[in-house]
């Protein structure tokens, strides 16, 4: 039995099977259950949001986050998470379109340029000559 005292209340505890003593353990254990719960429906809220709705300490959530008991979503991360702007999903970092989307638009590229070879040829035909007229 080696005992410490605890770091957070200063209470004497065994220290071989923890790191603080019961007490502080169990309202660690409290307080990542209420985290979990919050971040299960906040998913996007930042840590100072987890801060101030659950009261718990920003050292407990970057111990929690350490140890993956929970996943805190990133601002830094964020920042660097793109989406499709033509269909929404998620897309590498730098990218303004997804895979899809860059492949669609590259064939659709590809179709319009060739096509678009013809079109001043057309353009002029149709400047020069002059009117149209709808033809029912
Ligand atoms: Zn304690
Ligand atoms: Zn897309």
């Amino acid at each position: 039995m080696t005992l410490a005292n605890c770091p957070r209340c200063g209470a004497l505890f065994n220290k071989i099977t923890m790191d603080c003593c019961k007490q502080c353990y169990e309202e660690e254990e409290k307080l990542l259950r209420k985290t979990q719960e919050y971040l299960r429906k906040n998913r996007v809220a930042p840590m100072f949001e987890v801060i101030d709705a659950i009261g718990v300490e920003e050292w407990m959530i970057e111990k929690w986050v350490d140890e993956k008991r929970i996943t805190l979503h990133d601002p830094t991360v964020q920042s660097t998470v793109h989406y499709c702007s033509s269909c929404g999903r998620e897309t590498k970092p730098g990218e303004t379109l997804c895979k899809t989307c860059q492949f669609k638009l590259l064939s659709t590229k590809k179709k319009n340029s060739s096509e678009q070879e013809e079109d001043p040829k057309t353009a002029k035909r149709d400047r020069s000559g002059g009117m149209h007229f709808k033809r029912s």
